[in-house]
């Protein structure tokens, strides 16, 4: 049974697929993944722990629930993590943010290393990381080891689209991180390409193509 959260919100339903159609373009693409990456945000930080503190409203003083502890730290698996980045910060904007560049071998469909960025003190925060596509799962397996060998608290994946392959892969190596997806689509095509997906992530955000 593949562990992971599907965000069947309707708002996340509609958006996703505006985002899928063809004849979506660039600009319009990459507004619905920032604004899925918003929707997403809710629920993957959903059980982040509360602490309370006493405030003053213009009415009355009171006790009021605040985040706890140091802020998230978002994690963009380059260059398509980057489309969901701006949501997320929107809605926790104290968060530090990582950059993992990873890209896959045309032939292996490995993930190869080109660069790595993250905040020094990753060990004291919860870390989200970001990559659109969770296809294969070689990028979110390695990504997610890098974050977990630099000590971060808790780690969770947030995507767009998942594949049972990449979700397999994922909660395999890494079986304590938590998947949130907007959708979990049916398989992989020979290219590694997700089925009926959206296409190419990057491409569509950037407008390479
Ligand atoms: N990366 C993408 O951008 N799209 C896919 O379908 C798979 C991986």
């Amino acid at each position: 049974m593949p562990k992971i959260h599907v965000v069947s919100h309707p708002l996340i339903q509609h958006k996703l697929t505006q985002a899928r159609r063809k004849e979506t373009g660039a600009p319009a693409f990459r507004h619905l993944i920032r604004e899925i990456a918003i929707l997403l945000a809710y629920e993957a930080t959903r059980d982040l722990a509360l602490a309370q503190v006493e405030i003053e409203t213009p009415v009355a003083s009171m006790v009021a629930p605040v985040l706890a502890g140091k802020s998230p730290c978002l994690v963009s698996i380059l260059r398509a993590g980057n489309g969901m980045l701006d949501g997320m910060l929107d809605v926790l904007p104290d968060a530090r943010v990582g950059h993992v560049g990873l890209y896959r071998d045309p032939k292996t469909l490995e993930a190869v290393e080109y660069y790595c960025k993250l905040p020094d003190d990753i060990a004291t925060r919860d870390a989200l990381v970001l990559d659109p596509m969770l296809a294969t799962g070689h990028s979110a397996v390695a990504a997610v080891r890098r974050v977990l060998a630099a000590g971060a608290k808790s780690i969770r994946y947030v995507c767009i689209l998942a594949a049972p392959e990449g979700v397999a892969e994922l909660n395999k190596h890494c079986p304590d991180v938590a998947i949130y997806a907007a959708a979990l689509d049916s398989h992989l095509n020979d290219h590694g390409y997700i089925v009926p997906g959206l296409g190419d992530a990057g491409d569509r955000i950037f407008g390479t193509k």
